[in-house]
């Protein structure tokens, strides 16, 4: 089966990469079934979905029919029955192992064989959560970046046991939805986690012990090493919470104390300051 033959594509999971996701493969002309647990999650992803393409026909990148026709292809769902018939699921629930886990199996029992289960997750090992299913061949790590609509760049990850077929899928379909794709084998946090998440725990460091205030940090960081956002700013973006969650990933995964979380980080996700999706982190919104 080629790239082409995916048509209907499911998403589990709206929040901040979920609702990213739909959107790219709604506009790039599939059907896109989006699943979470409760309707106000999905209300809120629709209402974002609707915003960023506003946003698009600013641009002038699309028209109003578009925004419209993308839109119609997006069903917004609470139960795992509507995700039969999909042909490509991806999934982005929050970044647990457990729970990635269980989602998986759910899933991996309903679809049919030919069907490729991918996983967004910024740095679960693919190869771990493969073998939780009945597709290793066909499981693999797509990791979108944020925000998904306009950052070009997909991490294609494979696992011990992905198949060369479903890689070479995977890979064509990044092609069709815009995307450029840069593969990698597995490892904790991958390429772009491994090299990005120490820096932003640096930087929390550098606020913790006094060193600069957030301002400050990613003023140095945009100014001096020409960053487009600061590396503070974009924890606030990514989700602090999402980023202790790799932290510890790394740390375990390469079993090095280097990636230890730092405390500032825990101590913002245990008072809820969760970044920009709680209007609260190292800034307010
Ligand atoms: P998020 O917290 O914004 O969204 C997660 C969503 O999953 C929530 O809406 C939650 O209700 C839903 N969910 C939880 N359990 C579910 C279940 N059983 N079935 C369906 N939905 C369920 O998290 P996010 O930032 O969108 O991250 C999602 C994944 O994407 C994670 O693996 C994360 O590591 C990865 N990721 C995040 C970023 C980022 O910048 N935030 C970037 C790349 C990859």
């Amino acid at each position: 089966m080629s790239s082409d033959a995916i048509k209907t594509v499911a998403v589990l999971g709206a929040g901040t990469m979920g609702n990213g996701i739909a959107h790219v493969f709604a506009r790039a002309g599939h059907r896109v079934v989006l699943r979470d647990l409760e309707k106000r999650f999905l209300d809120r992803a629709l209402e974002t979905i609707s915003k960023n393409l506003d946003r698009e026909i600013k641009k002038g990148k699309i028209t109003e029919a578009e925004k419209f026709d993308a839109l119609a292809r997006i069903e917004a769902v609470t139960e795992d029955v509507a995700l039969v018939g999909a042909d490509l699921v991806v999934e982005a629930v929050s970044e647990q192992r457990e729970l990635k886990i269980r989602v998986l199996r759910q899933v991996d029992a309903m679809l049919g064989p030919g069907v490729i289960l991918a996983s967004n997750t910024s740095s679960i090992s693919i190869t771990d959560l493969a073998a939780h299913t009945s597709r290793p061949d066909r499981f693999i790590g797509m990791h979108f970046m944020n925000p998904v609509p306009v950052m070009k760049l997909v991490e294609v990850i494979r696992g011990l046991a992905t198949s060369d077929t479903t890689f070479q899928r995977t890979m064509a379909l990044c092609e069709k939805l815009g995307k450029t794709a840069v593969a990698v084998n597995d490892a904790p946090g991958f390429v772009s986690n491994r090299v990005l998440m120490p820096m932003i725990n640096e930087a929390a460091f550098a606020v913790m012990e006094g060193v600069a205030n957030p301002e400050a940090v990613d003023e140095i960081m945009k100014l001096g090493m020409n960053h487009p956002m600061g590396p503070l700013e974009l924890a606030d973006l990514i989700g602090l919470d999402v980023c202790v969650e790799i932290l510890d990933v790394l740390q375990k995964g390469l079993g090095d104390p280097k990636y230890r979380a730092c405390p500032l980080l825990r101590k913002y996700v245990a008072a809820g300051w969760l970044g920009r999706k709680s209007e609260r982190g190292f800034y307010k919104y």
